[in-house]
């Protein structure tokens, strides 16, 4: 099946969604980008996710050549143009073409591209059971370097994270921060619950604001489930009731394991699956 893309204001096959060598969001991962889901037909959360995507820009001074209507109308336009009720929506704005020095100021027109394909971040059996990770040795960038909270192309500092996961044979790892604090997984937040209350790190831990972080604070507030914002350690996690991780892609998968010890039960908790109900029935709308 060949995609229909979005490419600087087109609709054009797979195969001819190109983007030139000389781009700067592949030369030096200059560029910013968004993933969104959508649910029976519908974009969730897409006001968050659109601020955040101009939010991200406007800190890395890349003016995106369309207006935020604009950019809801495009990813509107790709996803059914593509017949999808239930997909994963990528947009992503890179510095455009350039010479092949860093200098942005010779790259005069930012690109723009949109693609809308299915996912699956875990296996399904995986959110039944829960899933192992590890802490990282990279920590997540530094707040002063280049902010966590742009969602950018620069992705390096998490893929290496990654591949610690990936060698010691788990699905993600968790990142530190700068100073040694819980901050989140290379591509999720993270939060834990300990004697009924839900704990995450704060955005100033040096974390990525996340939409689907943001849906599960507010769930907690609708129902009357404790849910605070706070530094946590290492020692917080070995030592939680329940763990679990949001994101876009992998929505809420509950924790069992970090860096092999066994966590609460060693099943998903009873808070984790409550909260799993809530952002199904919140999903559904
Ligand atoms: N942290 C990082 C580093 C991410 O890349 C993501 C998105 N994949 C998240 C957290 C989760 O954010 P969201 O819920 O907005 O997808």
């Amino acid at each position: 099946m060949s995609l229909k893309i979005w490419l600087d204001g087109q609709l054009v096959d797979q195969a001819n969604a190109k983007i030139s060598v000389y781009d700067h969001g592949l030369l030096y991962g200059d560029g910013v980008f968004e993933g969104i889901r959508v649910y029976h037909g519908k974009l969730f959360e897409i006001e968050t996710h659109i601020r955040r995507l101009y939010d991200s820009a406007k800190s890395i001074r890349l003016v995106i050549p369309i207006t935020p209507e604009q950019m809801k109308a495009a990813i509107e336009q790709t996803f059914r143009a593509n017949n999808f009720t239930d997909c994963y929506v990528r947009a992503v704005v890179t510095r455009g073409v350039g010479d092949l020095g860093i200098n942005p100021r010779n790259s005069k027109s930012p690109s723009v591209f949109i693609i809308a394909d299915t996912i699956a971040v875990y296996p399904r059996a995986m959110y039944e059971k829960g899933m192992a990770v590890i802490t990282a040795s990279y920590i997540r960038n530094h707040p002063n370097a280049q902010s966590p909270r742009i969602k950018s192309l620069n992705y390096l500092n998490n893929i290496l994270a990654k591949i610690e996961a990936n060698d010691a044979g788990v699905p993600e790892a968790v990142m530190l921060n700068h100073e040694g604090n819980v901050a989140e997984c290379t591509a999720d937040n993270i939060f834990i619950v300990r004697d009924g209350k839900v704990l995450t790190p704060k955005v100033t831990d040096g974390i990525l604001e996340g939409v689907t972080r943001g849906v599960i604070i507010k769930l907690c507030a609708k129902s009357s489930i404790d849910c605070v914002e706070r530094t946590l350690q290492r020692h917080d996690l070995y030592v939680a009731d329940e763990i679990f991780v949001t994101g876009t892609g992998a929505e809420v998968m509950p924790v069992t394991k970090v860096d092999g010890r066994v966590i609460g039960t060693g099943e998903p908790g009873s808070t984790t699956r409550k909260l799993i109900d809530l952002f199904k029935q919140y999903v559904r709308g």
